[in-house]
């Protein structure tokens, strides 16, 4: 593996390679609407199988208006949210080991996750039914073990504790550079901040129509994150986009955090939703963002429009996080170091949308509703798209996340 680029350095050399890849061509195979996690990813695999490709970002590359800015992401094999997942997560696993021994590139930080829930709680049943069922090593972590390895936790007594020692984060910045660029190498052109504002299928042609200009295509790729229900009128319904603060404190101890020193770690807390979960203390000039021990809760915040999102106040959520610090981490937390906000996009199952847009003769693929756990199946999810697009099937078991499911009837 190469030498860690500093995120600034990294971000010019592709910034320039995607100024040099936006050309006057207005005729693609294949265009891609949303150079973010999965639109990235998908402009890769695509220009990597030889089709003529275009991604379009309404923004820079990467940015922080969307679902993929804060320097990581959690990766996780043992799924406590369903074990159908876990197929995808193998594929997802591979793909990024292959994108960095491609290129040279660290995206992936094996530091292990911690586990810690009460024995009933909907995080320790699903990570044992999902371990159980895929044979995902996860270790449960003796008394002792805490005291020696993980003395900064204090937890109740009756919660369980378990380790997925392959486990870690992967690097959302880093990462769609990485696959913006490989793209570009390949022969994709990548536009960004230019915004795409409607799409139209015309027999078997589809023309996107831009705030800059108008491209034909045969077939689209939409990867607009929170902005899906703007562009798939049929989906609109179905997505629900979401405010999460996550906060980066600045510890009593930092060394004890540091990467390398301290894992990622993830925690049920009785009579709260969803989970909170944290990483080590990174290094911004490699990551990004700022020094401090970085902290959220997944649990669904506010309901917004993701083109009118509050992103000052965040007082709440930030007394709601060093409360869990000082409670379960007390070394963890000396004083605020950021406040920032991101988005989630929900569906009502909390489970993706990989599948055809509907009514468009499996011309328009769309990868939707990541319901904030997408991105570690960002590398996945890239090559379902390019293979949905290209071949018309995928040999990844996606049936569960498929469109059909908003039409059962039960
Ligand atoms: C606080 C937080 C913590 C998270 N933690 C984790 C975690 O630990 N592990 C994990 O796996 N996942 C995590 N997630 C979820 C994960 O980051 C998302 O599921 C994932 O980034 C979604 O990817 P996406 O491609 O759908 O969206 P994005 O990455 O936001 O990409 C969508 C892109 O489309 C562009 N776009 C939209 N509309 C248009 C348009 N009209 N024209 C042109 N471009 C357009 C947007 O600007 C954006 O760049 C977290 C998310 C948040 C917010």
């Amino acid at each position: 593996m190469n030498p860690l680029l500093s995120l600034s350095d990294l971000s010019a050399r592709v910034q320039a390679k995607i100024e040099r890849s936006k050309d006057k061509e207005k005729v693609f195979d294949i265009i891609v609407l949303g150079v973010g996690s999965m639109g990235s990813a998908a402009c890769y695999y695509l220009a990597k199988q030889g089709y003529t490709v275009l991604g379009i970002e309404q923004f820079d590359i990467p940015h922080e208006q969307g679902s993929h800015a804060g320097q990581s992401r959690i990766i996780r094999k043992a799924y406590f949210e369903h074990p159908d997942y876990v197929p995808l997560l193998e594929a997802a696993y591979k793909n990024w080991i292959d994108i960095e021994n491609e290129t040279g590139t660290q995206l992936y930080f094996k530091t292990g996750l911690l586990y810690f829930g009460e024995p009933d709680s909907a995080l320790i049943q699903g990570l044992k039914l999902s371990a159980g069922k895929y044979n995902v090593p996860i270790n449960s972590i003796s008394t002792q073990e805490m005291q020696s390895s993980f003395a900064s936790f204090i937890l109740p007594e009756d919660y369980e504790r378990y380790l997925e020692p392959d486990a870690g984060f992967v690097t959302p910045e880093r990462a769609i550079l990485t696959y913006a660029e490989q793209a570009i190498q390949l022969g994709a052109s990548i536009h960004s901040h230019e915004k795409t504002m409607e799409w139209k299928k015309t027999g078997s042609t589809i023309t996107v129509k831009t705030d800059q200009a108008t491209y034909q295509c045969h077939k689209l790729v939409i990867t607009t994150g929170a902005w899906a229900g703007k562009l798939i009128s049929s989906l609109a319904n179905q997505l629900t986009v979401t405010r999460q603060a996550i906060g980066w404190m600045k510890p009593k101890k930092q060394h004890l955090f540091d990467l390398g020193n301290f894992p990622c770690w993830t925690l049920s807390v009785r009579g709260k939703p969803g989970i909170y979960y944290g990483f080590p203390v990174l290094p911004p000039a490699t990551f990004g963002g700022v020094l401090g021990l970085k902290i959220g809760h997944h649990a669904p915040g506010s309901i917004t429009d993701p083109n009118l999102v509050d992103r000052q106040s965040a007082q709440e959520e930030e007394h709601d996080l060093i409360q869990t610090l000082q409670r379960f981490i007390p070394e963890g937390y000396e004083s605020t170091a950021m406040m920032k906000t991101c988005l989630y996009t929900y569906t009502k199952d909390e489970n993706f949308i990989l599948d055809y847009v509907p009514d468009t003769d499996q011309q328009v693929v769309v990868a939707a509703g990541f319901s904030g756990h997408g991105f570690k199946f960002a590398s996945a999810v890239g090559e379902i798209m390019a293979d949905l697009a290209t071949k018309g099937k995928t040999a990844q078991p996606i049936g569960f996340l498929s469109t059909a499911r908003f039409h059962k009837k039960y």
